[in-house]
């Protein structure tokens, strides 16, 4: 039975990272109906609206989405899409893996990051106003519930696929009220785990530091939403950059997996950027849908093709445009289906 799955390709250089994946997962040999709805900058006029309501519906009707990245106009105009979407659907795990590539000039190896950001509250509550014409303010919000609610998330994302450490990361020791109920809901909650999955903690500076000498020795980090937006492109920056990072936005009633990076606009249509993140995003997701041996036929058909390096986008220093980077990983999944041949790996 094929899979019924909402495809926002989204602004910028989404409409071709997503045209270049949907190759890639229709190599698999898994069914998939898409049902393709636009949100973004392009139906602004038409609805009046980024995210107009129908978009919405069919995330709840499918329960799941792959997504491209949508524009956000910086210091006015409308709200960021991606936040709306995820506090409508209550999309609270946003989870980033962050993982080396053999072939990928960077300056480790063996960096094996996951980060589980929370994604409904913190300082993108929206909560910000003008206090005269000369200050303004914006709200820190954080939640029991929710701070309860992605610490048990990480530890269970832990326990699921066999890591072994989970580390907090706040800036509680200036935030006492705010950060310090995150940090103590994660001390709670990782005394569940106690004996099973070790427990740390991080003031988020120090971890930003840490990160960049020592990545090797952090394994899962749970973070509010803004220190997990950010340490999320700085793991990025470790395994190669934002062109092969992958996310996961998980709710109760629906998912939605984007890639970590945004629209790129001034690299819209040039056939130019790397698809990687999107389809790796779209491996995240055949797992969240069971296909477990399809997602890691993907996940290795990207490696191959990435350290072969015959076959790679400018960001990764080569020459290999969207299209022919996501045609060459659609006929090495087709290859190990053997459905070679099929319209995807044309
Ligand atoms: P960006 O991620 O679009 O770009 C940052 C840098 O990374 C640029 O140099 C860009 O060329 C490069 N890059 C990004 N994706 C790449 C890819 N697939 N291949 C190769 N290089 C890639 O970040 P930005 O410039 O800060 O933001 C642009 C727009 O995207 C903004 O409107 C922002 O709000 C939005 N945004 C959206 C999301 C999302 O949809 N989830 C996430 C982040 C940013």
């Amino acid at each position: 039975m094929a899979h019924r799955v909402t495809l926002i390709p989204g602004d910028g250089i989404g409409p071709e990272l997503a045209e270049a994946t949907r190759g890639v997962l229709e190599a698999t040999g898994v069914g998939f109906d898409w049902e393709v709805v636009d949100a973004g900058e392009a139906v602004m006029e038409r609805y009046g609206t980024p995210l107009p309501e129908h978009v919405l519906d069919s995330i709840r009707r499918n329960r799941v989405a792959l997504k491209g990245p949508i524009t956000t106009p910086v210091g006015e105009g409308f709200r960021s899409v991606n936040v709306t979407l995820r506090q409508a659907l209550g999309l609270y795990a946003n989870v980033r893996p962050a993982r080396s590539m053999k072939g990928l000039d960077t300056r480790y190896e063996g960096v094996d990051l996951v980060i589980v950001r929370e994604n409904t509250e913190d300082l993108y509550a929206g909560i910000e106003h003008m206090v005269g014409p000369d200050a303004a303010e914006s709200i820190k919000i954080i939640t029991r519930a929710a701070s309860e609610r992605i610490a048990r998330y990480a530890f269970e994302y832990a326990v699921a696929n066999g890591r072994r450490m989970v580390t907090a990361v706040h800036k509680a020791n200036i935030m006492k009220m705010t950060d310090g109920l995150f940090l103590e809901c994660c001390r709670t909650v990782a005394a569940e785990y106690e004996g099973r999955i070790a427990f740390e903690d991080r003031i988020v500076d120090n971890m930003c530091m840490q990160l960049v000498q020592k990545p090797d020795q952090y394994d899962v980090l749970v973070l509010p939403n803004l220190y997990g937006d950010i340490v999320s492109d700085l793991a990025a920056g470790l395994v190669g950059g934002l062109g092969v990072a992958p996310g996961a936005n998980i709710g109760t009633e629906a998912a939605v997996f984007e890639p970590v990076h945004g629209s790129a606009p001034k690299y819209a249509g040039l056939d130019r950027s790397n698809p990687t993140a999107l389809i790796l995003s779209g491996a995240l997701m055949l797992r969240h849908l069971g296909e477990t041996a399809a997602a890691e036929r993907v996940e290795a058909a990207v490696r191959e093709v990435i350290a072969e390096g015959l076959t790679i986008t400018y960001d990764l220093g080569g020459t290999a445009g969207t299209a022919a980077f996501g045609a060459a990983v659609a006929a090495r999944v087709a290859e190990t289906a053997g459905v070679a041949g099929s319209p995807a790996s044309a």
